[in-house]
């Protein structure tokens, strides 16, 4: 007898039951999201993108060490460091230093983003901006190159290679004592980390 009237509510009462999960959730607030119609702002720290910093007067902040690559699990990151040189007959100054990253590559088909090599940066020349799209149809176009991952100018900075043009020596430079370059240039411009 338990048997038939279990059989019964397995029939009839279960397939109702159910349908009344579908109606509650009718009646819910949908969260569903319309992307890519609609962007929602990632978390402040999310690492997207990587971004090479300058700092304020434009010069790179980039040394070209490649602590960042031998840093990186993925093996994603090359660089190629070269001198820096006040000399107007040589390729000019592209950072503060004594070197420079000259080739900066990174590949996002194998980077996983876990943010190691920010971690490694001595210089905070390497940051992580919130940028999430990076998928694309190529291999070739998803490594990025040094001008794809160098941050914009802002006012106030210029292209390199030039001088430090900032301050009245390095100690002046690097801590920041001198007179605001020009408005909007008072920052190095560096993503969330
Ligand atoms: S985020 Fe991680 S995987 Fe990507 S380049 Fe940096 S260290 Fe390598
Ligand atoms: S990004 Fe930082 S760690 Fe990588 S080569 Fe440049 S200075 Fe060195």
């Amino acid at each position: 007898m338990a048997e038939s009237s279990k059989s019964i509510k397995e029939q009839f009462w279960d397939p109702v039951a159910g349908f009344g999960v579908t109606f509650r959730t009718m009646f819910r607030k949908v969260v569903t999201e319309q992307y890519p119609f609609e962007k929602l702002p990632t978390a402040p720290r999310f690492h997207g993108r990587h971004q090479l910093n300058r700092w304020p007067d434009g010069l790179e902040k980039c040394i070209g060490c490649e602590l960042c690559a031998w840093a990186c699990p993925a093996d994603a990151i090359y660089v190629e460091g070269a001198g820096n040189s006040d000399d107007p007959d040589s390729e000019g100054r592209f950072s503060p230093g004594e070197r420079y990253g000259a080739v900066y590559q990174i590949n996002y088909l194998r980077c996983i983003l876990c943010g190691l090599c920010i971690e490694a940066c001595p210089t905070r020349a390497l940051t992580m901006t919130n940028e999430y799209e990076l998928a694309d149809s190529t291999r070739e176009s998803l490594i990025y190159e040094k001008s794809d991952l160098l941050a914009p100018l802002l006012p106030g900075m210029e292209q390199p290679p030039h001088a430090m043009l900032l301050g009245d020596d390095e100690t002046d430079y690097y801590r920041g004592q001198y007179a605001a370059p020009a408005p909007g240039a008072g920052g190095t411009e560096e993503a969330p980390r």
